[in-house]
Parts: structure tokens; sequence; C-alpha cells
């Protein structure tokens, strides 16, 4: 009996779900209109069957399929298409089911008013249905749309901490907002037709048992269903199984952008955008900043004895150990053919030469496996002694870079030794 009333349940969510997920899916043949119509046709039936249709399991739960396989599955539905599609194709069914629903009771409404023309005892007009379709229709609108809304925002927010996950945020997503949709709907019905707890619980249950059912039909749906739909004319990510959402999207291209083409560092482009705005911020809070500089030594000589696409990959290498020997706050640029700008947030002069010696030392021992090793020379200044203005501070580490070049290149340059110590009596008492 509990094993079929559950069968049945399932067998109903199956067909409910593979029946509009296909009309989805062919979105891009039909458009989304049809989906949305198909959806917005069985709203009928969820408030009828809501009104109507009861079945019963163990414990004394008693919920309606109406509100577990019918409204659960609009829910799991929406959240579908803005996994799928965007912010402003979900939009579309949600307003028009707010519209829709608040014009069907307003129908209601004035149709009642009608003097009915003798009507039989067998075929009255139900009117307990019609009665119920006032204030809870109202109520029960409203709550679709902010369990919407909130759906949206909680799959978004679980994706910082559960990523590509997408059956469990999905769950999760629809587990809470038709929890609170329960309470919600459970409190109107209460107060308008005295409804007792088990009502409350019984309908948990059974959206509960929807949620699992449409949670795992949605993870199936994103990483089987729609492979192919669209061919070649329709770009996108190379993703694990491509669920990411359009804002997610949006913020992957972000990051590209600013980006190096051939090292995958920051560009020039990122360096002037954020360089005074992080120099500032250090200035502001009594905090140093180092900024080195390092150039590539007799590069041109490297492309000219071993071709473009061997400089290429050394660009790449010493791209990598850049990137690899600095430490998380630190910020690596390419600045320009074969000179990297790297930012140093908190880093003392002191500290950011010795930072800038590892480094040279480091890159020609990466490199000396490919005959002659590839060295860098090397410019650091540091805020705000060495200037508390981006441009200052960029010339005196490129002024202490061309100091490095000329001195006989493979070397860092720092502040004159003179310079580095900055207690008063070692100063000669003339404050530096
Ligand atoms: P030094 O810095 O030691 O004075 O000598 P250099 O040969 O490195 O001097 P310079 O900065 O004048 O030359 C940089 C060369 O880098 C010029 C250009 O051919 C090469 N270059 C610039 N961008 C790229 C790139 O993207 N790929 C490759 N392979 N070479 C590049
Ligand atoms: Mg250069
Ligand atoms: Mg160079």
């Amino acid at each position: 009996m509990v094993v079929g009333t559950i069968l049945l349940l399932v067998v109903e969510a199956l067909l409910y779900f593979v029946v509009l997920a296909g009309l989805f899916r062919m979105r891009h043949r039909f458009g989304l209109g049809v989906f949305i119509a198909a959806l917005g046709t069985l709203h009928f039936l969820e408030t009828y069957l809501a009104a109507i249709l009861y079945v019963s399991l163990p414990l004394g739960i008693v919920f309606s399929p109406g509100s577990t396989i019918l409204f659960a599955g609009k829910l799991s539905m929406l959240l579908l298409v803005y996994v799928r599609e965007d912010a402003a194709a979900v939009r579309q069914p949600i307003y028009g089911l707010l519209f829709g629903n608040f014009l069907m009771v307003a129908l209601v409404a004035l149709m009642r008013q009608h003097q009915l023309l003798e009507p039989m005892a067998e075929r009255l007009p139900d009117f307990k249905l019609m009665n119920e379709m006032g204030g809870l229709m109202i109520w029960g609108t409203l709550l679709l749309f902010v369990d919407s809304i909130a759906m949206i925002l909680l799959y978004e927010r679980t994706g910082r901490w559960l990523g590509n996950r997408i059956t469990l945020r999905v769950w999760l997503s629809l587990a809470a907002v038709l929890t609170f949709d329960q309470v919600g709907f459970y409190l109107a019905l209460k107060f308008f037709v005295g409804a007792p707890v088990s009502v409350l619980i019984g309908g948990w249950v059974g959206k509960m048992i929807a949620v699992a059912i449409y949670s795992l039909l949605i993870g199936a749906y994103l990483r089987w269903g729609e492979r192919r739909v669209g061919g070649a004319d329709s770009p996108r990510l190379a993703d694990v199984f491509d669920a990411l959402t359009y804002r997610q999207r949006y913020e992957a291209l972000l990051k590209q952008t600013g980006r190096d083409g051939l090292t995958g560092l920051l560009d020039r482009g990122r360096l002037n955008t954020e360089g005074p705005r992080e120099l500032k911020a250090s200035v502001a809070a009594g905090r140093p900043m180092s900024l080195l500089i390092v150039d590539v030594d007799h590069f041109k000589s490297i492309n000219d004895r071993h071709g473009h696409a061997m400089g290429d990959a050394i660009l790449q290498l010493i791209a990598g150990r850049l990137s690899a020997t600095m430490r998380e706050t630190d910020a690596v640029y390419r600045f320009g053919g074969e000179e990297f700008v790297l930012l140093c947030q908190g880093l003392p002069h002191g500290a950011a030469l010795l930072a800038a010696e590892r480094l040279r030392r480091d890159m020609a021992a990466a490199t000396a496996t490919a005959g002659q090793p590839v060295t860098v020379s090397i410019g650091v200044a540091t805020a705000p002694h060495d200037g508390s203005d981006f441009e200052m501070l960029f010339t005196e580490a490129d002024r202490r870079l061309y100091k490095a070049k000329s001195a006989g290149r493979n070397r860092v340059v720092g502040r004159a030794p003179e310079d580095l110590t900055v207690a008063p009596s070692r100063s000669g008492g003339f404050g530096v």
C-alpha cells in the first residue's frame, strides 16, 4: 500500500518531468513559449487537485498530489529554466503565473455574480472550489513569487561552497524553499479553514518526497539531457557538464578579460587600474608595498637563435615560475613583451629584495637544462619610501632595472645601501 502510493507518485513525477523537460529541451526549435504555456496550463489542475484529491501514508500523513507533484514540479522546472537559460528567461513564467493567477481570481469573483440558468442538481457549479479561489489563491500566488526568487538566490549562494555538485544544490534549494512555502501556506490554511497541524506535516512530507525525485531528475537532465542541443551554433564553455548559470558564465568570461593571451597572467591594462588602487590602499593603511619589474636578459637573441616559438615557450615558463614562486597575495602582470611586474602588498623592501633574488636564481635554475640558462634582471622599489604615488614608484623600479642591465644583467637592484638604513643614528643625523 505504502509502496504502491510512493510508486504512483514516482511515476506521476516522472511523467510530469519528462514531458515538460522535453518541451523545454526543444525550446531551440519551438521557442520557450511552448514550454511556458504547458507549465501554466497545469496550474489549473494543481489548484483543483489541491482542493479535492488527497492520498494517505502511514502515521496519519495525508497530502495532495496536486501540491506535491505539480507545485514542487513547477518550482523545479523554474529552477531548471534559470540554470539553463538566465534570469531574463525565468522571469517570464514567474511573472506570467503571478498575473495569470490574479486574473483568474478576479474573473471567478465576477462570474459568480451571474444568474444561473436552470441548474441541474448534479451539475451545480462547485462554489466550494470557487470560494477557495479567493484569499488562499492570492496568498499562494504571492508565495510562489517569493519562493521562485528565494530558490534562485539559494541556488546561486550554494554554488559558492558546493560548486559543481548540482544535484545537491538543487535539492537543498528546493527543500529549503518548499519547507518555507509549506509553513507559509499552512498559516493561511489555518486562518481561512482552520486546518489541523497534521496538514502541515503531511504536506511537508509530500513535498520532500517530490523534491528528492525532482532534484535527481534535474541532476540527470543537466548531466545527460542536453548535451548536443543547439549544435555548433550554440557556443558554450567546455565545463564538466555545463551547468553554469548565466551569472557564472559571465563571471568566468570576466576573469578571462584583462588576461594576457600567451601567459594567462594579468595584463598591462589591469596593472594600470589595479596598481594605483592597491598602492593607495596600502599607503592609507600604513603598510609597505613593493613593486618588482622583471625583464628577461638578451631575449631578442634567444628569439633569433631558437625561433619565436621557443621564445614564447620560455615566456610561458617564466610566467609559470613567477606565479609559483610568489605569495598568494602578490599579483603578477605581463607588462610588455618580456617584461613582468609584480605587486607585493605588505612586503617591506628588504624582504622584497630577498624575494627578487630568489626569483632570479630560480629562473636561471629552471632554464638551465635548455642549454644556456635564461636570466632576468629585476628592479625593486617599495612604497612609501620610494614613492607613494604609483607612477613615481614604477619609475623608480624602472630606473633600478636599467641600472641592473648596465651593471651586467642577471642581478637585482634595489634601494642604494646607504638608503636602506633609515635609523636616524646611522644616517649621519641629517634625516633621510
Ligand atoms: P635586454 O633586456 O637584456 O637589454 O635585451 P633584450 O633583447 O631582452 O631587449 P629588448 O627588451 O629590446 O627585447 C625584447 C624582445 O622581446 C623584442 C621582441 O623580439 C621580443 N618579444 C617581445 N614580445 C614577445 C613575445 O610575445 N614572444 C616572443 N617570442 N618574443 C617577444
Ligand atoms: Mg625589455
Ligand atoms: Mg629584455
